[in-house]
């Protein structure tokens, strides 16, 4: 199907550069803008921007397993995960024995890497054998099994999206722009009265304008401003904090394979350059904010979406998660300050599916986005999935998962709280600023 001249994408990230990639390679002849609100891409507080990101075929769901292989594949056989960028060193998904769903996501996405790499996997039907392959890890780990996966790896997730502009550099056709959108443009019955209002455009920050045919919004975590996605997709900040190691406790540690509990959501990928990361996967912690209903035109309304707050630290209750976790992982680490933690935002939707489609409500404005903590590993296959949504000939396995009107939440869950994939864990209603007020309570009573 063809698509119109002129497309902007709005965001920088793992889902606007890889869109980029695909239409400038199937697409050659529109013309493709990007525009970003960050000075520069890699954009630090952006979701797609840290030290690493797991790369793993290890999904209970069979769709997901089968397009993370695609990618792993390409991480492993051809540039982008040349130069560091991409690092085989095997993922270990663990369980105690007080966790049935745990359990349950294990045994299932065994399974279906276990039907991909052969070998590769192991499973693990005690502690004792999940210590045999960490043996740093303490004899403490709460841990009733599990399997390792020898084919899965991670990425440097800076130096991929760095990889990624760069080559849309060298081919020199995509125009960067730096500004921040404020809102997108609608024209209202340009084809006849009774047609959808058509999307012409952004209004950026500061009053200029860009027009476009085609809109993309691949803007992470900050989507909910631009769109209302209340019921669709929600923001919520995941804790990450480093150790800095010393270069003998790199070299014991840089080899071993990324543990992941997904009781706990608690993660660490071996370190490098000296630096540990310890990470969780969980429920994470929502910012209220108060914001315009965006739409055709101001209606003076506003709503309340969560939306991202960058440059916080952890809270105190997110330290603590991390250092029970290294009470039982690596002990000798538990009193050793943290050198950086930071709150990195997830666009979670209701069933951790991504959401990839047209508007139904607009003309000529797409949304790609909701990467619900797992599409940084997509990066060099998602931008496809994109462009064959735009086309309308997305396999009918994601179009089920990924399209608008399929996207709903449960009859439990509220408009920002949802139950996820089943990987989730911890508490299921905290909000980042009143984590915050507590931990400075307690630095004040001097119990940090
Ligand atoms: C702590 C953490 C750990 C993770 N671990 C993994 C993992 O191990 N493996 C894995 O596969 N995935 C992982 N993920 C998920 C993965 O990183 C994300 O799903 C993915 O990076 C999201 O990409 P994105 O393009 O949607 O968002 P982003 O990378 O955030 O990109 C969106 C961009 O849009 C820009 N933008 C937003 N609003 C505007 C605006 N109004 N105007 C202009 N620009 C705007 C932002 O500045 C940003 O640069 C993790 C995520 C986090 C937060």
């Amino acid at each position: 199907m063809a698509l119109p001249p002129k497309i902007l994408i709005v965001g920088g990230g793992v889902f606007g550069l890889s869109t980029a990639l695909s239409l400038r390679e199937r697409h050659p002849a529109s013309q493709i803008t990007l525009v970003e609100s960050a000075s520069a891409i890699p954009n630090p507080h952006g979701s797609s921007v840290d030290t690493s990101r797991i790369v793993r075929a290890d999904y209970a769901s069979a769709a997901y397993s089968r397009l993370a292989n695609a990618a792993v594949q390409r991480w492993r056989s051809t540039s982008w995960g040349a130069d560091g960028r991409y690092t085989q060193n095997g993922l270990l998904l663990v369980y105690p024995s007080d966790s049935p769903s745990a359990q349950a996501y294990a045994r299932k996405s065994y399974a279906n890497v276990r039907a991909i790499e052969g070998e590769n996997v192991v499973f693990l039907p005690s502690q004792k054998d999940v210590l045999r392959v960490v043996p740093p890890y303490g004899e403490e780990l709460d841990v009733a099994g599990g399997y390792v996966n020898w084919g899965s790896g991670w990425s440097d997730a800076a130096a991929g999206v760095r990889f990624a502009k760069g080559l849309l550099d060298a081919e020199g056709k995509t125009v960067f722009r730096t500004g921040e959108v404020e809102r997108v443009l609608f024209e209202e019955g340009a084809s006849s009265p009774h047609a959808k209002p058509k999307a012409t455009g952004v209004a950026l920050v500061g009053g200029e304008t860009i027009e476009a045919d085609l809109v993309v919004l691949a803007t992470g975590a900050w989507t909910g401003k631009l769109v209302d996605l209340r019921g669709k997709a929600v923001a919520t900040g995941q804790a990450i904090a480093y150790i800095k190691i010393s270069d003998a406790e790199q070299k014991e540690l840089e080899n071993l394979p990324t543990i992941l509990n997904f009781a706990t959501g608690i993660f660490m990928i071996p370190p490098r350059g000296n630096l540990l990361k310890i990470a969780r996967h969980a429920y994470g912690y929502r910012n209220p904010t108060t914001v315009p209903v965006p739409g055709v035109s101001p209606s003076g309304q506003t709503m309340q979406v969560s939306l991202p707050e960058t440059g916080v630290p952890v809270p105190l209750e997110g330290e603590e998660a991390f250092r029970d976790a290294l009470r039982q992982l690596l002990p000798r680490f538990v009193n050793r300050p943290f050198a950086e933690t930071r709150i990195c935002w997830y666009m979670d939707t209701p069933t951790g599916d991504f959401l990839v489609s047209y508007h139904p409500e607009y003309e000529g404005l797409f949304l790609a986005t909701g990467g619900s903590g797992h599409a940084y590993k997509f990066f060099p296959v998602i931008g496809d999935k994109v462009v064959d949504a735009m086309e309308g000939t997305l396999e009918p396995e994601f179009r089920d998962l990924w399209t608008w009107n399929e996207i709903v939440a449960q009859k439990t869950d509220t408009d920002d709280l949802f139950d996820g994939d089943g990987s989730r864990t911890g508490a299921r209603n905290a909000i980042l600023k009143d984590e915050l007020a507590r931990t400075k309570k307690a630095a004040r009573k001097g119990v940090l």
